[in-house]
C-alpha cells in the first residue's frame, strides 16, 4: 500500500468546483504567473467562466 500516485488524483474546477472527471472537454494547466496548476471544467470552457488561481490570484480566461 501506499503505492497510488497522481493517476488517481481527482481534480476539480476551480471556477464551479465540480470533478472534471465526469466532465468532458475539461483542462489541466499551468498558471502563467505562478506555475500552480489550474482546473477548468468543460462547462465553465463553454460559459467563458474566468478562472482564478488559487496561489496567486490571477484571473485570465
Ligand atoms: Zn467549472
Ligand atoms: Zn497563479
Amino acid at each position: 500500500m501506499g503505492e497510488e500516485k497522481e493517476q488517481n488524483k481527482e481534480y476539480f474546477c476551480n471556477s464551479c468546483g465540480r470533478d472534471i472527471s465526469v466532465i468532458k472537454d475539461s483542462v489541466i494547466f499551468k498558471c502563467s504567473n505562478c506555475n500552480n496548476t489550474v482546473v477548468r471544467c468543460g462547462k465553465c470552457r463553454i460559459k467563458g467562466t474566468e478562472f482564478t488561481c488559487p496561489v496567486c490570484g490571477l484571473v485570465g480566461p
